[in-house]
């Protein structure tokens, strides 16, 4: 196979073009090319009037060998890379120990799954409640009814991103194409095929619930066991200096489970079981983040602004952003997690707190565009002197933010023209803000340090100039975005362990080596052989 890459067509290109743009690139007639297959669709959006669509394409030719030296000189034609995944290892049929997986978000998932399918039997154990059970806990909660700190948006199977854009889709270095399998594995349980080309993925929440369901199923299948409502509260170690070995987890149903090897995927929420490591001497350093608001305006606006007349075309979607200010008092402001026509989401873990995120259904076909609008913070200037400092400064800004929405979990929320403009809003305008179970007008800085208030009114303005509209008075920001990362690393060596524990494997984003769903996918995986080939090396 061949691999050509930066195949441009016009957008509304038809079918034969791919064909035709194949044999003019490589010269070949008809009859030498046998089939091909998209690898990737992109598009590049840049003059709205000329949106051109960028393929990738793996293409069976007769004659591959000799055609190719034809095109030594040229990096768009390669041999197809072999990116099917590999198991690295398989158990012994005597298996003396099976390993324990803590936490069932994508990252706890997928090293379950490689686990079972490497024949390792895994024990889940995951504090919340099984998807569909959570699902009603989570949406009642946005109908008023009482937060469940244990079966929420960050707690319960699925982890965190289970209510979200699924967006899969980061920038982490993949050499060993662990995302195709983590890609492979989705479409396999129900998500759709096209997340396998286009260039930007993404699922939706519905979907999702359907497709950890059955990953579970196989899991079980596999002869893995899964233990919901079990939540680790701390581990049994023995001791000889500073380091340590991991012998067993104590957990919260009173029970004692031995286990020597653990993979501890308990997303970046988990600041109760931060803090029980912490005080066992486990190795953690704190780690930047990011803090500040989601904005909303209407989906129409963004289409409009980014594609033109092309706004509305199926093979474009709902368009996204990306957004980056650096600003005079040294910070930079970011979009984050950008949600396509999609809603802004109560994601609160613990009780007299708020937080905001967001998302989306498959279809993008909700009214509002969101996204968080983040300023970056570091341990050394922001919260310097204590490994979980970001756990503290994440809850004094959402306890604020509790207050200023009225202690009864509605977000605190502000007009876009009032916070530029520093007063506070009592009035709605256009944008009608998706939030529930509902907003109070306030004035937002109260709920940040000055600085993030100051680097995002000289941001908005400064994004406006890219996405007309985007300053526009009556857009809606909503209060407060903190969980846009772990505040804290759980650091780990080369063998994926603890740096201080031995057979403890931090992993995920909760650990601080992933940061979404895909990345903690990928995460899970390389762990997941980390661990089956210290076990196989006993
Ligand atoms: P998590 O998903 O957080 O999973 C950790 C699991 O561990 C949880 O299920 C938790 O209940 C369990 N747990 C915690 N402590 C314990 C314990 N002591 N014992 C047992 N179990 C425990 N990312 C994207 O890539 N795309 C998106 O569109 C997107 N949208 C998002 C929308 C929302 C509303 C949220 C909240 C997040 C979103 N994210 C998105 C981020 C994404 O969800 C996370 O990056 C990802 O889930 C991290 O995976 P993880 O497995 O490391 O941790």
């Amino acid at each position: 196979m061949l691999r050509l890459t930066d195949i441009k067509l016009p957008l509304n290109h038809d079918e034969q073009a791919l064909e035709l743009a194949i044999l003019r690139k490589l010269a070949i007639s008809k009859e030498q090319l046998q089939s091909f297959t998209v690898f990737r669709r992109g598009y590049d959006a840049r003059n709205k009037k000329d949106i051109q669509l960028i393929y990738t394409l793996d293409v069976d030719v007769t004659g591959q060998d000799a055609l190719l030296s034809q095109f030594d000189q040229d990096p768009a034609v390669r041999i197809t890379p072999d990116m099917e995944y590999k198991f690295v290892a398989k158990a012994p049929e005597d298996l003396a120990e099976r390993p324990v997986v803590v936490g069932l978000g994508p990252c706890g998932l997928f090293a379950a799954l490689i686990l079972a399918q490497m024949g390792f039997k895994p024990i889940v154990l995951e504090r919340g409640k099984a998807v569909r059970e959570r699902t009603k806990d989570t949406f009642g909660f946005w109908r008023k009814q009482p937060l469940n700190p244990e079966s929420n948006v960050q707690f319960g199977e699925g982890g965190a991103g289970t209510f979200s854009d699924g967006k899969l889709y980061s920038q982490v270095k993949d050499p060993k194409h662990y995302g195709r399998k983590v890609l492979h594995e989705f479409v396999a349980a129900g998500a759709p095929e096209e997340i396998m080309y286009v260039s930007k993925p993404h699922i939706g929440t519905f979907k999702l619930v359907n497709m950890v369901e059955k990953m579970r199923q196989q899991i079980i299948d596999l002869g893995g066991e899964i233990r919901f409502s079990t939540r680790v509260e701390r581990l049994e170690l023995e001791t000889h200096n500073d380091s340590h070995k991991l012998k067993g987890l104590h957990l919260s149903t009173g029970e004692f489970l031995s286990a020597s090897k653990v993979v501890l995927a308990v997303g970046h929420s988990a600041r109760d079981t931060f803090e029980a490591l912490y005080e066992q001497g486990v190795y953690i350093e704190a780690k930047p983040f990011s803090v500040g608001f989601r904005i909303e305006h209407e989906q129409s606006m963004i289409d409009q602004c980014r594609f033109g007349d092309n706004a509305g075309n199926p093979i474009l979607g709902a368009a996204d952003y990306k957004l980056v200010h650096h600003c005079k008092n040294g910070r930079s402001v970011y979009s984050f997690c950008m949600c396509p026509g999609g809603t802004v989401v109560a994601a609160a873990s613990e009780p007299g707190r708020v937080v905001t995120n967001g998302m989306s259904q498959y279809s993008r076909h909700e009214r509002n565009a969101n996204s968080a609008i983040v300023v970056g913070i570091e341990p050394e200037k922001d919260y310097p002197g204590h490994p979980l400092a970001g756990i503290a400064l994440q809850r004094k800004l959402e306890e604020l933010a509790f207050k200023a929405g009225g202690e009864n979990y509605h977000a605190p929320a502000q007009l876009i023209g009032d916070f530029l403009a520093g007063k506070p809003s009592s009035e709605l305008g256009e944008v009608k803000p998706s939030y529930t179970p509902g907003i109070t007008l306030t004035d937002l800085s109260k709920v940040v340090p000055d600085f993030v208030t100051e680097a995002i009114r000289e941001a908005i303005p400064a994004f406006d100039r890219q996405i007309r509209g985007f300053a526009k008075a009556d857009g809606m920001l909503t209060g407060v975005e903190t969980r846009t990362s772990s505040p804290v690393c759980i650091k780990r060596g080369k063998d994926y362990q603890s740096i201080n524990v031995q057979g403890l494997y931090p992993a995920g984003e909760g650990a601080g080596y992933a940061g979404g769903i895909w990345s903690a996918g990928i995460d899970g995986i390389r762990v997941a052989e980390a661990l089956a080939l210290a076990s196989l090396a006993e």
